[in-house]
């Protein structure tokens, strides 16, 4: 029998449209595929607990999908290098194939890989188009979105989505494997995720689902994806981030849907490959200001006003209704995001890499590039960012995009608050059901924030 091939899984947790997995049962040889949980490269951060949790049930999934096609998911642990190059001795393989991953830490991995003698193939497949591929006429990379997707979209379609494999060849003898269970990947007490369980359903087959029943909705997109009281919008984000479907699938599934709502939601997938793209060009995108005026910003450190924000309690309704569902769910509507990530950065004054690091914490779908590329969009601190001095105003966004049962749902105190009272509660119904003051006035935050904003300009020089 030939030496077997090792498939590097790492978020690309499916089968189909899979091209590292194509590419490995192609070479006609044995495949073992294997997942290194590692917590040893250092990065950014590590992987959060809400991915954490994701990562278990994927995990779970994707194992019971390849013992369907006769393969195995070998689990390991470590230091990505040293795992890969342990099995290629244990097994005799020489090959690795994997997708292209581009966040800083994966990158030093991969080098590593190779500078331990293995030869790794790497292949595209999590993106609409390789980063790094959609260049100016000058070759240089976008760094404005509407020009970036302007020159994408020459690009598409994207290829069509390569198949499931019908078999996958085993090796005549498989690897240890770790058991799952032993990562401790899910929440034992308190069991937090008691909300996530009943939203979600992690894996191949949950995202298909997810797509199929967004499919029938998609033409409604354009005016339901900024309403957080509709799910008017695909919910594939942590799909997407775990790979366990690929934009190129998302893409073909609406190809016959010209309605505005399609077209909009296929320009919100180019917005991920922005980002992505912006990391490959910038890799400290998530540490650092991509303006270094904002190095001379003066943050406040207000820990209190920062535990109200995480736990919901900063008296803004529709910020606070986004904390709690985030919280519950692990996921929170766009919109929101936008809401609760101005009032942290601008009423608060608190920097952006705190909220950050909580969403990286608390999102199922964290991904490095879209939640720094967001979060510096939001601050204005990014290449292409919102401007710092236009700040959104909670109250007036809450009413414009009609949050009230938003509000209803996740701030159960507030459920019979009825009409318009609930985007901002009187001092009566916050006195009788508990619900705090507003942690500062909208005016005086933004005059707060813009006063420090020109502390950061004369100071930025
Ligand atoms: P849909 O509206 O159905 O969009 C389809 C897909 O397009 C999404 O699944 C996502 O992959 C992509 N997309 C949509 N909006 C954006 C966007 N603004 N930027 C980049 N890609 C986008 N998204 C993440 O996946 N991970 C993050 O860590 C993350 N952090 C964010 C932090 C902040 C402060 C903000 C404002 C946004 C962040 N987003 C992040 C982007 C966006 O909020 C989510 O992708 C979206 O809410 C996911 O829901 P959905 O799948 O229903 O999106």
């Amino acid at each position: 029998m030939s030496k077997p091939v090792l498939l590097w899984l790492r978020r690309d947790l499916r089968l189909a449209d899979q091209p590292a997995l194509r590419a490995a049962v192609d070479s006609g040889s044995p495949v073992i595929p294997v997942y290194v949980l590692d917590d040893e490269t250092p990065r950014h951060r590590k992987m959060g607990g809400a991915s954490r949790w994701w990562l278990h049930l994927s995990l779970q999934s994707l194992s019971q999908d390849l013992l369907q096609h006769d393969s195995r998911l070998i689990l390991r642990r470590g230091r990505s290098e040293e795992v890969l190059a342990d099995l290629a001795e244990e097994t005799g393989a020489e090959t690795i194939h994997a997708l292209h991953h581009h966040e800083p830490w994966w990158l030093n991995a991969e080098k590593a890989v190779a500078k331990a003698g293995l030869d790794l193939q790497l292949h595209h497949g999590n993106y609409l188009a390789p980063p790094g591929s959609v260049t100016s006429g000058a070759g240089t990379p976008y760094r404005i979105y509407t020009p970036f997707w302007r020159a994408l979209q020459q690009h598409m379609p994207p290829p069509p989505p390569v198949a499931k494999p019908r078999h996958i060849p085993a090796p005549s003898h498989w690897p240890r494997s770790d058991d799952l269970a032993d990562w401790h990947l899910l929440p034992t007490k308190p069991d937090w995720a008691g909300g996530f369980r009943a939203e979600w359903t992690p894996g191949e087959k949950g995202a298909h689902e997810r797509l199929n029943d967004f499919i029938d909705e998609a033409r409604h997109y354009g005016e339901a994806r900024n309403l957080p009281s509709q799910e008017g919008t695909s919910r594939l984000s942590p799909h997407l981030a775990f790979g366990e479907i690929s934009p190129a699938q998302c893409w073909h599934a609406l190809e016959d849907d010209d309605s505005e709502g399609a077209q909009i939601f296929r320009s919100e997938l180019g917005w991920r490959d922005y980002a992505q793209n912006q990391i490959v060009s910038m890799p400290d995108y998530g540490a650092r200001p991509a303006n270094p005026a904002f190095e001379h910003f003066p943050w406040r450190d207000d820990l209190d006003a920062l535990e109200a924000w995480e736990h919901g309690r900063t008296g803004y309704p529709i910020v606070d209704a986004g904390m709690r569902q985030l919280w519950h769910t692990g996921w929170m509507h766009n919109r929101v995001r936008m809401i609760v990530a101005s009032l942290l950065i601008k009423h608060l004054g608190i920097d952006w890499r705190a909220g950050e690091c909580w969403f990286w914490d608390t999102l199922v779908d964290a991904d490095y590039a879209q939640n720094s590329v967001n979060w510096q969009w939001s601050a204005g601190s990014g290449v292409d960012a919102n401007q710092f001095t236009r700040i959104m105003a909670p109250l007036t966004q809450s009413e414009k995009f009609n949050a009230g049962d938003y509000i209803r749902q996740w701030v159960p105190e507030l459920a019979s608050v009825e009409g318009d009272e609930i985007h901002n509660p009187s001092a009566l119904v916050r006195h009788k059901t508990g619900y705090p003051e507003m942690i500062v006035a909208h005016v005086e935050g933004r005059e707060r924030a813009l006063g420090a904003y020109r502390v950061m300009k004369t100071a930025a020089g």
